[in-house]
């Protein structure tokens, strides 16, 4: 579903409720409580809005024939304690889905004419929807194709002079299955142990080889799995089927979206945008990305906005 039809489909807040209800309970209505399916519907007056906002609306609330327990569609997700409607959920959710590079929490907030405050702490919970559903699923390199490794830091310029960042720049990995997935996440360093450990981790041992730039710490990949590696030293960047061209497109689409959309990140949040980047990447080819990501939103653990800015001091600039 791209953004059009988003809105198009989603004018109401009762719009939106029947579709979660479907994504739910696609096999019908159960009780919260005993999982039963005799149900029925009522209307019930509820109060909505802030305060100084206040009025009432309809809503359906579903009751339970067997123990008389009453809960709405949205009961227990994230969508409950938000005083945001669903139809601005919907829209960002389409936003963010549609957006390849990702999109600020500014462009959000002047899309819903909302506080900025609002805009941020929606991305960051969807983004966090994101992260719970990618589920690593079977290795690397399965099939027996080619996988590329790779690392970069994020962030900041390198000081020439005093041949190391001006502070501690974070590491990433990645990892990446030619025409297929990626794996990508924050690592302590780019040690020798750690880049192994991770290729032991989630790349196959059927993969046909591993692609690699002349990086020291791969030197003794070739124990663990084939290995093949291009020296960017001496100007060599493809030889043959050889090359980590895929990855290193990959750092460039997330950097770029980094600059160009975030200006700045901290360190804290930089590996929920990585996720957020993944699932992107790694659904490019489905159409079900809108209904997928309201799914896991349906099912994603609640974060405070008090747990999202705790500690945000370190901050990465571009
Ligand atoms: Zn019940």
């Amino acid at each position: 579903m791209n953004l059009v039809e988003v809105i198009r489909e989603f004018k109401t807040d009762e719009e939106c409720r029947k579709y979660l209800e479907f994504l739910r309970w696609p096999d019908g209505i159960r009780c919260n409580r005993c999982s039963s399916s005799n149900i029925r519907r009522l209307s019930v007056e509820v109060k909505i809005g802030r305060k100084g906002h206040k009025r009432t609306e309809l809503r359906e609330v579903i009751e339970c024939k067997i123990c008389e327990y009453q809960f709405t569609v949205t009961a227990g997700t994230i969508f409950h304690d938000s005083h945001l409607p669903l139809t601005k959920w919907f829209l960002v959710v389409a936003l963010m889905c549609e957006s390849k590079k990702g999109i600020s929490a500014n462009q959000i907030k002047r899309a819903l004419g909302c506080q900025y405050r609002t805009a941020w702490y929606l991305c960051h919970r969807i983004r966090k929807a994101m992260e719970s559903g990618d589920l690593f699923t079977g290795k690397l390199g399965s099939d027996g194709g080619i996988v590329e490794s790779d690392e970069t830091y994020i962030g900041g310029k390198f000081d020439r002079r005093r041949k190391r960042a001006r502070y501690e720049k974070p590491a990433v990995m990645g990892m990446l299955e030619r025409q297929g997935r990626i794996k990508v996440k924050m690592i302590p360093t780019a040690s020798r142990k750690v880049l192994l450990d991770n290729l032991q981790a989630y790349v196959s041992e059927d993969v046909k080889y591993v692609a690699t730039d002349e990086l020291k710490a791969y030197k003794s990949l070739g124990k663990m799995f084939p290995h093949q590696s291009v020296n960017h030293g001496t100007l060599e960047w493809v030889r043959g089927d050889v090359h980590t061209n895929g990855i290193e497109s990959f750092w460039s689409l997330f950097k770029r979206g980094l600059i160009g959309t975030y200006h700045q990140v901290s360190t804290k949040h930089l590996s929920r945008y990585l996720s957020e980047s993944e699932y992107r990447f790694n659904r490019r080819k489905e159409h079900n990305l809108f209904s997928q990501t309201l799914g896991h939103l349906l099912t994603t653990d609640k974060m405070t906005y008090a747990e999202l800015i705790e500690k945000n001091k370190e901050v990465v600039p571009f």
